[in-house]
């Protein structure tokens, strides 16, 4: 492009690409911006991942930025709410005696103006407290009784309780790519062949298989696992997280309600088995299951065996799907004239849905880091060292649902071995022995969880944090315990009124 205006080429249209083109096009005024044009360049054969089906309650900020109705996302991408993940055996192994749960909800602990109820739940009774999820919030109760977060006619992405959706990952990409048509975004299909590169090492050019080739200020790789412009053609080398979290391979598969009305939970249920765990997640026409497994630990038959021991009478071995990833990142996310947002940048496993949120975080900071003019790549170090930071952090979340496990598999036990454990996460759980997690832990540019989720997973796991030597320093024993008490007055309530979550979404999801 000419020395005055700028041009963006997003190569890829899964959720990275259309995401990242219809983001970039409002946020930087497409329409009226006569100084920019941006194109995305998709190839017509090769498929998108098209997993990706529970998000993060981020999702609600973009869908508003990108002025997308709430009710024609809930119908056109078959979504459903989501208001946590119900974690099923990853603390014991089942057994018909014993079968551990907890919840981990959106929805942070309830607090009065100067007291935090953590401590004070901390020095109740074991035995006779409940769950820590059931005492700091009323989310547990509601997603329990099948309720959904919000009434049908509260402010669209709003509502009482936190949330985000289940999708189904193909519908929402179609909805985005209209998105981002309507905002002024030029879409071509023609498959990459190959990038050729300047003296300096920047991207010159991307021709496509039909001979056609494309310049840009800044190209921008959505190419998915293919990573064919930061990976294969600027060679950023990929840092692998795996001797820290294990599993790099999934089964997926969809599975119909027996009934229209049968209900729908309003969270992930996540089992964990010998060698990872297994997603389950009600969308609007049918579950979307998948089996998460290490395959140091488990192979593919064994996995398959899991996956249909879960999945019962109704299971189809020949609609399984099978996807091998590599857990990590690279480290140059931005390079030169090439910034990559998506898988192929990176990718964590599935646990706690962060590929969409690592996507939303890359294209708002792209977004807000864009340089007008002068060198596009001016941004690049301080793009790659945040996104780095928010992968790191990512990994050590993540790994704090495993580490803490008593199960007895390999898988398990070597997830609990201190040398798979970031120094890091060590350290904080060390500390966490004797204070619960605070913001203080963490630096929160580059994180995107919060004291309050590590609270969730830390409890949820049975870890113990002693208070007892310093009970005196909590001496608002009677006001904590009537918050307790409210909160599981209020909680009752909120299970009773609210509507059921599919009605919610069946009134939602009317076209007005
Ligand atoms: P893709 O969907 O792979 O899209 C790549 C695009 O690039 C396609 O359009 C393809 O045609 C194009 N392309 C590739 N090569 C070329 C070429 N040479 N020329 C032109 N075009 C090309 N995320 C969540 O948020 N929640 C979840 O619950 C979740 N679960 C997941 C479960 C699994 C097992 C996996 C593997 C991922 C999961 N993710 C999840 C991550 C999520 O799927 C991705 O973050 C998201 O789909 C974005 O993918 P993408 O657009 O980067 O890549």
């Amino acid at each position: 492009m000419s020395e005055s205006g700028r041009s963006i080429l997003i190569v890829g249209g899964g959720t990275a690409g259309w995401l990242s083109a219809a983001y970039l096009a409002k946020a930087l005024a497409l329409r009226d911006n006569a100084h920019l044009t941006i194109t995305l360049l998709e190839s017509p054969d090769i498929g998108t991942i098209g997993v990706g089906e529970g998000t993060f309650p981020t999702i609600r900020e973009t869908l508003r930025f990108l002025d997308i109705d709430e009710g024609q996302f809930i119908r056109e991408a078959s979504a459903t709410f989501k208001q946590g993940i119900l974690f099923s055996d990853w603390l014991h192994a089942p057994s018909p005696a014993k079968r551990h749960r907890y919840f981990h909800p959106f929805e942070a602990p309830f607090y009065s103006e100067d007291t935090s109820l953590v401590p004070y739940w901390l020095l109740q009774d074991e035995q006779s407290r409940p769950s820590f999820a059931e005492a700091v919030t009323i989310q547990n109760k509601v997603a329990g009784a099948k309720r959904g977060p919000k009434r049908p006619d509260e402010p669209a992405f709003d509502g009482p309780l936190n949330y985000a959706y289940h999708v189904d990952a193909a519908s929402l990409a179609r909805l985005l790519r209209e998105r981002a048509l309507s905002l002024g975004v030029r879409h071509i299909t023609g498959e990459v062949a190959d990038v050729s590169l300047r003296p300096d090492g920047a991207i010159a050019e991307v021709r496509t298989t039909a001979g056609a080739g494309f310049t840009a200020d800044l190209y921008v790789d959505c190419t998915g696992f293919r990573s064919e412009l930061i990976g294969k053609a600027l060679e950023s080398p990929f840092r692998s997280v795996r001797d820290t979290l294990f599993t790099n391979r999934a089964l997926t598969c969809r599975v119909g309600y027996e009934d229209p009305d049968t209900p729908i939970e309003s969270y992930t249920l996540a089992t964990a088995h010998a060698a990872g765990w297994t997603w389950d997640i009600g969308l609007a026409g049918a579950r979307g299951i998948g089996c998460v497994y290490s395959s140091d630990h488990l192979d593919d038959d064994q996995a398959l065996a899991v996956l249909r021991d879960y999945v019962g009478p109704q299971f189809n071995e020949g609609a399984v799907k099978t996807i091998g990833f590599d857990v990590g990142y690279r480290e140059q996310q931005w390079v030169k004239n090439c910034v990559a947002i998506g898988l192929s940048a990176g990718f964590l496993e599935p646990l706690e849905a962060t590929g969409l949120v690592l996507i939303e975080a890359a294209v708002g900071m792209v977004a807000e880091l864009f340089p007008h003019h002068g060198p596009v790549d001016a941004p690049a170090r301080r793009f790659s060292k945040l996104m780095s930071a928010r992968f790191d952090s990512i990994v050590k979340f993540l790994k704090l649902h495993y580490c803490l496990s008593q199960r007895d598999e390999a898988f398990w036990r070597d997830n609990v071995a201190a040398s798979t454990v970031p120094d890091e996460l060590k350290d904080l759980l060390e500390q966490w022995r004797y204070r619960p997690p605070g913001r203080f832990d963490f630096i929160l540019d580059v994180e995107s969880f919060a004291f309050f989720n590590y609270q969730y997973i830390l409890y949820g796991m049975g870890f113990r944090t002693d208070l007892s030597a310093g009970r005196s320093d909590f001496p608002k024993v009677a006001a904590a315990q009537k918050l307790f008490e409210r909160i599981q007055a209020f909680g009752d309530k909120a299970a009773r009124d609210l509507p059921s979550h599919r009605t919610l979404i069946s009134q939602m999801s009317v076209a007005a």
